[in-house]
């Protein structure tokens, strides 16, 4: 197909702007398609400065595609801890056993195999196609929906579905021959450094001469993007209980359910408030109130889930999260452990105590007896549970409280 003037304007000077001035990053060392499937992976959502130490990491501690199908999900975990989109770590870990199973440990140089990998969308596998096997195939994400709009004016709003094909059959007719990878991190390189959201570089761009964006005097305003639904707001209460004897120095943890969010990370116990609950936790009643309901929630929780008798003591500190879909507010509450096996044997008149005292028959004696998936964890347990960044930090602030003597 005939290329229009400002077509071949495009795709040679990204490709000599590219190999002139690209970035020395950890993941171009080499064209190996397990290092560009990682850092593809890790760089949905993350910034390059971010990525690059967990990269790094990462890679010391998985080298090969063997090495990370073999590893303990865990392990992997832990690894990703931090980053975020734990379902990513997730994934990548199916894939390579995918490709362990399925293609004895190599990626395939089949396009269709590559796409069918867990965890790996039509932006991945163009990715791994063009910079590892150098195969035209086009590598969509929202820079490069960015960078093309703008130079082509287009006015489609790229939140649909449609637009991106027919932006990814757009920037597959731009690929130079035989320079499929450098064509395609260069279209990402410019929307990560040039042509970057909110204030295009336009002087220095490369190709700013054919433009057309910046010649009608849009590059402002393109895309257009509609925006997507706000994350759905949650409140939850969580307790950060102190362990006794044993477990002096110690808060109980759990390790949430296999499938679902943050699937198996470990957290602080947590209850979700009911919309009927919410306004307790609203600004200005954080009286003693709402403490003694929010109190009685999680021991209720606590009580029926692990098998223990807490009582909530005093407020700690109020955290927030916002993942892509939901956004959690949590309350965290400092909590100490109540003899509760003895209470519910005396017959002390508690609903809670009554309703689990037979529960308490089966566990081991004491008090600290959990049930799983709840353990007693102190800071050295933080080497090895995988925890997301919102129960990092409070357990972090909390045994620092503890080492500056508050607790
Ligand atoms: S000239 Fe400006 S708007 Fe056009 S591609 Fe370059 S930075 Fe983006």
């Amino acid at each position: 197909m005939l290329k229009t003037e400002a077509e071949r304007h495009f795709s040679r000077e990204l490709l000599n702007w590219y190999r002139a001035n690209k970035r020395t990053l950890p993941w171009r060392a080499n064209r190996d398609p397990y290092r560009v499937w990682v850092s593809e992976i890790m760089l949905q959502q993350t910034r390059v400065d971010t990525v690059i130490p967990y990269y790094e990491r990462f890679m010391d501690r998985f080298p090969t595609i063997k090495a990370l199908a073999g590893a303990p999900e865990e392990d992997v975990l832990k690894c990703w801890e931090g980053l975020g989109y734990y379902s990513r770590a997730r994934n990548l870990q199916a894939g390579a056993r995918m490709v362990m199973e399925l293609y004895g440990g190599t990626v395939p140089d089949d396009k269709t195999a590559v796409a069918g990998l867990k965890g790996v969308g039509p932006y991945t596998s163009g990715a791994i196609m063009s910079i590892a096997f150098n195969r035209p195939e086009p590598a969509v994400d929202g820079n490069v929906m960015r960078v093309l709009s703008r130079y082509f004016c287009l006015e489609d709003d790229i939140a649909k579905p449609a637009t991106r094909v027919r932006i990814e059959k757009l920037a597959a007719s731009l690929i130079p021959e035989g320079a499929a990878g450098d064509f395609n991190q260069g279209l990402m390189e410019l929307g990560a450094l040039v042509c970057t959201p909110k204030s295009p570089s336009c002087l220095p761009c490369p190709v700013m001469e054919h433009c057309a964006g910046r010649m009608a005097g849009r590059e402002q305003e393109l895309p257009i993007k509609t925006k997507a639904k706000p994350p759905r707001p949650e409140l939850r209460v969580a307790a950060i209980v102190a362990g006794t004897g044993a477990n002096t120095g110690k808060v109980l943890v759990r390790q949430r359910p296999e499938k679902g969010l943050l699937a198996q990370m470990w957290e602080l116990p947590h209850v979700l408030l009911t919309k009927e609950q919410e306004p307790m936790l609203a600004a200005g009643e954080s009286g003693a109130k709402e403490q003694e309901a929010m109190g009685e929630l999680l021991t209720k929780a606590v009580e029926a889930d692990a098998g223990l008798l807490i009582r909530p003591r005093r407020w700690f500190m109020d955290a927030e999260h916002v993942f892509s879909h939901i956004h959690w507010t949590m309350r965290f509450y400092l909590a100490d452990l109540g003899a509760a096996g003895e209470e519910a044997k005396a017959g002390v008149k508690s609903d809670i105590a009554a309703e689990s005292a037979a529960a308490y028959e089966t566990l081991p004696p004491g008090a600290s007896a959990v049930r799983s998936p709840y353990r007693w964890i102190g800071p050295e347990d933080m080497e090895t549970l995988a925890f997301p960044n919102l129960f990092l930090r409070i357990l972090r602030e909390y045994w620092d409280s503890i080492e500056e003597g508050e607790e």
